[in-house]
């Protein structure tokens, strides 16, 4: 087939297909030839390896998957591309188009029927109104798979990959790093997208840790403790986890001493090994545990 990504291809296909795009589905089709390659082998898609897709779209980037790696699958919500699908992998046997949601699909059990036991990598341009929700959804339900390569807004990008202590961090940041090594692979212009979109995104690679980055006592509230210390970002961490977590000022203010943080400090200060300290210590306050 000639150059699938070629923007006058894509607008002919389209037009065949009489398409129009859906601004609520995110629909911005990457049409610069080079961007999928350089996904598709970031994302590590090659013989004994499968790969998931999320948003196909016309398939550029399920097509650079489909040549690298044993199998794809690909999830698509919008039904009208999939007679499109159909015509651009037309060549392919080894990919799978599976029409729906991602964030109602059952992942796990696609994963299991698509894949068997072989492993996985996940890689997708996804739609930017479901890009946080998607990444968390993969990341908290662990599912098998070895690693996300994404393709995000680039300040999404950038919030995602900040390291803590840095001034771009947030909870999303310090949840994936949980999980996660994040790393910025590459950026694309927003000129590469039909229709182009307001912002420049860029692509990110998330490597699923073996155990996750700190050890806590209680996961769930390891996340809430995070999302309450980054809920007000002007006031000090002391203010907003009381706000956040039944605790009051002063026992929040008595909780930060104990695990030797600045009673002034701030949620964008911390480090891991500091967040996982800090959960710990309100975790039993909280519920009323006392060192033994
Ligand atoms: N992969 C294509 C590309 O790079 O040109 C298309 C990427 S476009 C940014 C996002 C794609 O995700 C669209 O095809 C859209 O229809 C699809 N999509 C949007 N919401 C979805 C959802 N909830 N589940 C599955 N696919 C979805």
């Amino acid at each position: 087939m000639s150059q699938l990504s070629d923007i006058g291809n894509i607008k002919s296909i389209l037009s065949r297909y009489g398409f129009s795009f859906s601004k609520s589905l995110g629909q911005n089709f990457l049409v610069n030839p080079g961007v999928c390659p350089r996904m598709a082998e970031g994302c590590g898609a090659r013989e004994g390896v499968c790969a998931l897709e999320i948003g196909p779209g016309i398939g550029v980037l399920t097509y650079e998957l489909a040549r690298r790696a044993d199998k794809v699958a690909a999830i698509e919500l919008d039904r009208r591309l999939l007679p499109v699908l159909e015509e651009t992998l037309g060549e392919f046997s080894n990919v799978t188009v599976i029409s729906g949601d991602v964030m109602k699909l059952d992942l796990r059990q696609v994963i299991q029927e698509q894949f068997g036991d072989k492993p996985v990598c996940l890689c997708a341009n996804l739609p930017y109104y479901i890009t946080s929700p998607v990444i968390m959804k993969v990341l908290e339900e662990k599912l098998p798979v070895d690693s996300l390569t994404v393709m995000v807004q680039k300040e999404a990008a950038q919030r995602i990959c900040a390291e803590p202590g840095s001034r771009n961090v947030g909870a999303v940041s310090i949840a994936v790093r949980y999980y996660a090594q994040p790393e910025m692979l590459f950026q694309v212009s927003r000129g590469s997208f039909l229709p182009p979109p307001n912002v420049d995104s860029a692509v990110i690679r998330l490597k699923i840790r073996e155990t996750p980055a700190v050890s806590v006592e209680d996961e769930a509230f390891f996340f809430q403790t995070v999302k309450a210390a980054f809920a007000q970002r002007r006031k000090t961490l002391a203010n907003s986890l009381s706000a956040g977590l039944a605790v009051s000022k002063q026992q929040a203010l008595e909780t930060l001493a104990a695990c030797e943080i600045p009673p002034n400090a701030r949620a964008e200060e911390l480090t891991m090994e500091w967040f996982g300290r800090l959960s710990d210590a309100l975790f039993r306050k909280v519920n009323c545990i006392e060192r033994g």
